[in-house]
């Protein structure tokens, strides 16, 4: 995703395992730091159906934000910062 990777949005990142040799092949450490992710509110490119990004998260507060957003000068809210697993804090404002 483009849109959210572009320098004036600074909404997305992507990250690896850090084991040389093994940074990317680990599915399940993957979908367990984007579990974390995605109770804070961010998108992971491992859910999407066209093009499985499993490196990719963006912040999107819980996908509410899309390209065409990002694109017409429409930028989500600052981004939760962890409040600890399971805590839903950050989350709660959406419920
Ligand atoms: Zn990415």
């Amino acid at each position: 995703m483009p849109t959210f990777h572009a320098d004036t949005s600074g909404l997305a990142f992507d990250f690896c395992k850090n084991v040389k040799g093994h940074e990317y092949d680990d599915k399940d450490f993957f979908r367990e730091a984007a579990a974390i992710a995605k109770e804070m509110g961010f998108s992971w490119g491992g859910d999407w159906r066209s093009f499985v990004d499993l490196p990719h998260i963006q912040w999107d507060d819980g996908k509410r934000y899309t390209d065409s957003d990002i694109k017409a000068g429409r930028y989500p809210p600052e981004m939760p910062l962890w409040g600890g697993r399971g805590s839903g804090h950050y989350l709660s404002h959406h419920q």
